[in-house]
């Protein structure tokens, strides 16, 4: 007997037949004798249904307000799988994110989990029921309602697996698994079977959608079993997500895949002094208005001045771009000018580590098409560089070629 976690999506809610769906196939998990925990999402569209209709009322709805809201989204969910499932003859029950208590910090619509209390989930398990738990939201210790970030049922399936620990958190999808890259852009992509914690991360922050990255920190640092599978297929095992020093397999590839994200833009601030504390002046106040910067790159210029170049996300553009039109006398920039139409094309892979060459065969590949890197930035996993936006598809599909993904055996060569 196991103790499994089944997080649902969207997709796999989205209307009655689907839900007696998901309770057909947690039943069948509770026939082989195991004890399950459900995790759901709201029906999809449900949730951007509840936020267009706050943007009716208020352009930035209040966020306590609003998380009073979009929870609601997952509790419609989680009483009709409970009704379903009893409809099957199991025994099941139906808890919010505050029934149970997901304990949470007060940040509204970004709110993180502190703590969860799992002895009630324990006892309903053992007394034979599925539990059907409200997946994105919690409570903070005032009891006011908070949700977790996008995609945050992510989080709480793997929270849950973590706090009770589960042997397995599933995580089912429309897609039956993690790829070497989107299909939708590369018809040859494959379905890894397996993919380290790093390499998720990285893929998770880079762009591709399949997983909150929050969860996949979360299942990181508790070492959680974590599969990635499909709702809609009876058979398959997905992608499990693995540990690397676990992944002895001789097989391993160097690159596991290739992200990209159109969500970027690109700032320049031209001809600023080079003297020490400038990339201070000019990022100190970005950081203070709540503007993350990915990219950074300073390039020294003529007559001791230097360009400053940096991406931010495509929201927040225009606020980054007024607020350093303001300080522009002060930082003594001679001209600020943006981009937004850049992506980003990140090649990941733990393999990296252990061999010689792989930027210098991305910049060939990319080369090759005539493809102008703008931006490059590195860590020991992964490469990221920024081309233009109307390359970016090209781009992944000359990588995904250089590198045989869709074969998956660059990891078999040794040279
Ligand atoms: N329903 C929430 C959302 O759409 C949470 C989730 O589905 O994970 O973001
Ligand atoms: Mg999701």
């Amino acid at each position: 007997m196991a103790l499994i976690v089944q997080k649902y999506g969207g997709t796999s809610v989205a209307n009655i037949q689907r839900i007696r769906n998901v309770a057909e196939r947690v039943a069948k998990f509770k026939m082989l004798g195991h004890q399950v925990v459900v995790v759901l999402s709201a029906m999809s569209g449900e949730t951007n249904r509840l936020i267009a209709l706050a943007r009716e009322i208020q352009a930035e709805p209040d966020p306590r307000e609003l998380d009073m809201l979009v929870s609601t989204g997952e509790q419609v969910t989680i009483a009709l799988l409970a009704m379903a499932l009893k409809d099957l003859g199991l025994k099941a029950r139906s808890y919010t994110g505050s029934q149970v208590r997901i304990l949470t910090d007060n940040a509204f619509t970004k709110a993180r989990i502190l703590q969860i209390d799992e002895n009630r989930i324990r006892e309903d398990l053992d007394a034979g029921r599925v539990v059907v738990v409200a997946g994105f939201q919690g409570v903070d210790e005032n009891g006011n309602i908070t949700t977790l970030g996008r995609g945050g049922s992510d989080t709480t399936g793997v929270a849950l697996a973590a706090a009770l620990k589960a042997d397995e958190c599933q995580i089912y999808t429309d897609v039956d698994g993690v790829y070497t890259t989107d299909p939708r852009i590369v018809p040859q992509a494959r379905r890894l079977d397996t993919i380290t914690f790093e390499e998720m991360l990285e893929m998770a922050s880079l762009g591709s959608k399949v997983l909150q990255i929050r969860s996949v920190e979360f299942a990181g640092k508790y070492k959680v079993k974590l599969r990635v599978l499909s709702s809609f297929e009876e058979e398959g095992d997905g992608t499990l997500i693995t540990f690397e020093e676990e992944d002895k397999s001789m097989e391993q590839a160097i690159i596991s895949g290739i992200a990209f994200n159109r969500d970027e833009a690109k700032i320049t601030v031209l001809g600023v002094p080079d003297t020490p504390g400038v990339a201070y002046q000019i990022l100190g106040p970005v950081a203070d208005a709540n503007i993350d910067v990915d990219m950074i790159i300073q390039n020294t210029g003529a007559n001791q001045t230097t360009d400053f170049t940096f991406t931010v996300n495509r929201n927040e553009y225009n606020r980054t771009m007024t607020l350093l039109e303001e300080l522009k006398v002060k930082i003594g920039a001679r001209e600020i000018i943006g981009d937004t139409s850049i992506a980003k094309v990140s090649i990941i892979g733990v393999g990296m580590r252990s061999h010689v060459g792989i930027a210098s065969t991305m910049f060939k590949t990319l080369a090759a098409e005539n493809i102008n890197i703008r931006m490059i930035s590195t860590s020991e996993i992964k490469i990221s560089v920024v081309i233009d936006e109307k390359y970016l598809e090209l781009a992944v599909r000359v990588l995904h070629k250089a590198f045989d993904l869709e074969n998956g055996k660059t990891g078999a060569k040794f040279d």
